[in-house]
């Protein structure tokens, strides 16, 4: 990892814990102890456990929302460098490989308005400075002939993406902080306490440590854990799934706006997903297999769009947070403790940014106004929102723009 970054020694001294070690713990982890920073990570199971393990590594920055694009482009980056980079010494992870591949939003005919969400979707990417090429149904065949597009109206294609193995990400920057000088902590399920900022580990109650400033990552846990130090934010749980189909499939990454459905490239053939169920979930209670509608549909979308005929190895589901507005929670909600939450299904391509945002933070820099948590009373109703969908009639894909 490298890159801009906090600067060395910024943080120097500075007692930092980090609870959860998923995709944004390890990188603001990594970012903080790059800086000095004494680090610890609190982590209930191993590394990636949470939702960072289930991810299906579609990895773009094709955003229609500026500040969205912006920490995409700078996800990407480091994703590259990472990738480029040789593992932590003496750690024993494998590498972590970032495939460049490039990522079609696809509108099918028969839905004009959805067709000119995709279109001013992608104007909007460009705007930006997004690579982004709107193309009609033909030309998106002769670019990619194993994509089936007769009845393709039209699609946005990006060229900054890509994808990967999000274990391996979280491996690789878990290691690479250790060698920087953080503690990685597994089996060490904490809770979180105020003024001042402290962790407590389950089997080391009910002796609490004490910390200058303590980070909350823990993905769908995130409210409960807050919620028990008496932070009120508004989050929620969601279902989303995935599969791996075996088969060749040598075409770009895809999302059919109509079926909702995505697909990338797999070593074993294709993995798709997002069968979202917008209902809340308990965190401690879940059905962490994949449904039966979600494997028909998306098998049936792997045929109609990509000519597949899939054989699934293996389908499951997993956690995503969900917030009344659709932007994340990134920020301090009380003396000395952070969020980072609220994903809406696009946490893990975006965490190598966030997660340095949110280490940068702690060193007292300023955040994203528009992630701001206090922008929330957090007691408020809301509906779960699909996070990724192309609204019929809006001007882009709503609410990350992707
Ligand atoms: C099927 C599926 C496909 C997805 N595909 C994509 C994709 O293609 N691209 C994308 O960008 N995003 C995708 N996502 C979303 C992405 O996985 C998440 O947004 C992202 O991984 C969130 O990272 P995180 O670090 O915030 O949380 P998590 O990875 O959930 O990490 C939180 C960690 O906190 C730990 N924890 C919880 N409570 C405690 C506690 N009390 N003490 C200590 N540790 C605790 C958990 O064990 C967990 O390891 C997908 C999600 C799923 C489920």
């Amino acid at each position: 990892m490298a890159g801009p970054g906090p600067d060395p020694d910024s943080g120097a001294g500075l007692r930092v814990a980090v609870v959860g070690g998923g995709a944004v713990g390890v990188t603001a982890a990594y970012d903080l102890a790059v800086a000095g920073a004494d680090v610890t990570l609190f982590e209930r199971g191993t590394v990636g456990s949470g939702a960072s393990g289930r991810a299906a590594g579609v990895l773009y920055d094709a955003y229609a929302e500026d500040v969205d694009a912006r920490i995409g482009a700078r996800a990407l980056e480091r994703f590259r460098e990472l990738s480029a980079a040789e593992p932590a010494a003496g750690s024993g992870v494998e590498g972590f490989t970032f495939r460049e591949c490039p990522y079609a939003i696809v509108a099918p005919e028969g839905n004009d308005d959805l067709a000119a969400s995709v279109r001013g979707a992608a104007e909007r990417m460009r705007v930006h400075g997004r690579p982004v090429e709107t193309l009609p149904g033909a030309e998106l065949g002769d670019r990619f002939p194993g994509l089936r597009t007769g009845d393709v109206a039209v699609a946005a294609v990006a060229r900054n993406a890509g994808w990967a193995d999000t274990g391996r990400y979280v491996d690789a920057v878990a290691a690479h902080a250790e060698a920087a000088g953080a503690e990685i902590r597994t089996d060490s399920e904490a809770s979180v306490s105020t003024t001042p900022p402290g962790v407590t580990v389950a089997s080391e109650a009910p002796v609490t440590r004490r910390f200058e400033a303590v980070v909350v990552a823990a993905g769908a846990h995130t409210r409960r854990l807050l919620g028990d130090a008496g932070i009120e934010i508004p989050l929620k749980p969601y279902r989303v799934q995935a599969l791996v189909s075996a088969g060749a499939y040598d075409g770009p990454m895809w999302y059919d706006a109509a079926a909702g459905v995505y697909a990338r490239p797999h070593p074993a053939g294709l993995l798709a997903g997002d069968g979202t169920v917008p209902v809340e979930a308990d965190p401690d209670d879940w059905e962490r297999d994949a449904d039966d509608w979600f494997r028909d549909e998306v098998t049936g979308t792997l045929r109609d769009r990509a000519g597949h005929d899939p054989a699934v190895e293996r389908a499951w589901a997993g956690l995503c947070t969900a917030t009344p507005d659709g932007d994340p929670l990134l920020g301090e909600v009380a003396d000395g403790v952070f969020v980072a939450a609220g994903w809406q299904g696009h946490g893990f391509m975006r965490a190598p940014a966030t997660g340095e945002i949110l280490a940068a933070q702690v060193l007292g820099g300023s955040g994203v106004a528009q992630f701001d948590p206090d922008r929330f009373d957090g007691d408020e109703a809301f509906e779960i929102r699909e996070g990724m969908r192309v609204e019929a009639g809006e001007a882009g894909p709503d609410p990350d723009g992707d």
